[in-house]
């Protein structure tokens, strides 16, 4: 099943490559991450150095990775990507370091899911350009310094938070991505559809816009869906008959929340009475990973004002009972 699920992983990445804008000036939205990292890159190609470390930290599909790709463009460097759960032992990430060339960008992602070790082995090489790297064993173990030449680091977590402050320092710059609005949206889209070579009625646009929870990930993955049934059960063309079809067959609702979003909500209300529940109960409740909860589907449900925080838990406000077509009981204060 594992193979089944990175063969479609795999597909999914090459159509979304395809579309990566590859300059700062492509990049749509985020006006202020990107005023920011103009001036740093900027910066730090007239003093000919390598620029500090940049942490990018936001929900998943809001543009990470696109954007440590455009960093290494816009330096004229080389990118080399690597990940928090993919480094399993602190030597495969001082087999990293030590192979780096000078100016290279380092771009981590996932980078609060290092292990510890690994994590102290990056402070210092963040810090000092430098790693230990440990020879022999037991007592007769030495750490030999090895210095490295200067590069950047673009790390990029869904919880700047939870990253430990003694990483976190180590970042001179740290740029958080928002989600989108649907005008910025629609910009992607349009953008996206001049790419694939198919023409989007504004109309349309407009509509996919709305539902794709403030995500470019989500507006390009729906727009291939789109094209998929304007051609096979349409005329071709990507009218908004075939948004509004397409979103339908692929479950999508009026305000954009998919599947995943729609059991937090319905867990929350009918299994929890509206809760407040922890985080573990309610993923636990929907067969998910906690994380998987916490980074995909609540910052848009808290920030759409679906779901509510307390210290208690979570609750549903208002607007999910509504969502799901429910009353809201009585004894909800919420
Ligand atoms: P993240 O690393 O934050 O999960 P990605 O950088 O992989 O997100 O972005 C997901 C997809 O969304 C990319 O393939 C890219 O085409 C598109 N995308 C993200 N941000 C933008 C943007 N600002 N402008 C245009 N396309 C974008």
């Amino acid at each position: 099943e594992s193979l089944v699920r990175t063969g479609a992983d795999d597909i999914e990445r090459a159509a979304e490559a395809a579309l990566r804008p590859r300059r700062l000036e492509e990049f749509v939205g985020q006006r202020v991450v990107r005023d920011q990292l103009s001036l740093v890159l900027e910066a730090a190609r007239n003093r000919g150095r390598a620029p500090d470390h940049v942490l990018l930290s936001g929900p998943p599909g809001l543009g990470k990775t696109t954007l440590a790709m455009i960093i290494a463009a816009e330096l004229g460097a080389s990118l080399r990507i690597t990940s928090g759960p993919a480094i399993q032992h602190a030597g495969d990430l001082a087999a990293v370091l030590s192979s780096l060339e000078e100016g290279e960008v380092l771009f981590i992602d996932e980078i609060h899911r290092l292990a510890r070790p690994a994590e102290e082995l990056l402070y210092v090489a963040m810090e000092d350009f430098r790693v230990d790297v440990v020879v022999g064993k037991g007592a007769g173990a030495s750490a030999i310094p090895l210095s490295l030449p200067p590069f950047t680091v673009v790390g990029a977590t869904t919880r700047a938070g939870l990253l430990p402050a003694p990483l976190r320092d180590r970042f001179g710059f740290t740029g958080h991505l928002d989600f989108y609005d649907a005008d910025e949206l629609e910009r992607v889209l349009l953008r996206s559809a001049g790419l694939l070579g198919v023409s989007l009625a504004g109309e349309a646009a407009a509509e996919i816009a709305s539902r794709s929870r403030g995500t470019p990930r989500i507006a390009n993955r729906l727009l291939r869906r789109v094209r998929d049934w304007a051609e096979v059960r349409g005329d071709g063309t990507l009218s908004i008959e075939a948004a509004r079809a397409a979103l339908a067959v692929f479950e999508v609702d009026d305000r954009g929340l998919d599947r995943l979003d729609r059991a937090v909500l319905t867990a929350l209300c009918t299994r929890f009475g509206g809760g407040p529940v922890g985080l573990t109960t309610l993923a636990v409740a929907v067969g998910e990973e906690p994380e998987t909860v916490e980074t995909v589907a609540e910052p848009f449900l808290f920030r759409e004002g679906f779901v509510g925080r307390t210290p208690r838990g979570r609750i549903a406000m208002p607007a999910a009972w509504a969502h799901l077509g429910l009353d809201v009981p009585r004894d909800q204060g919420a």
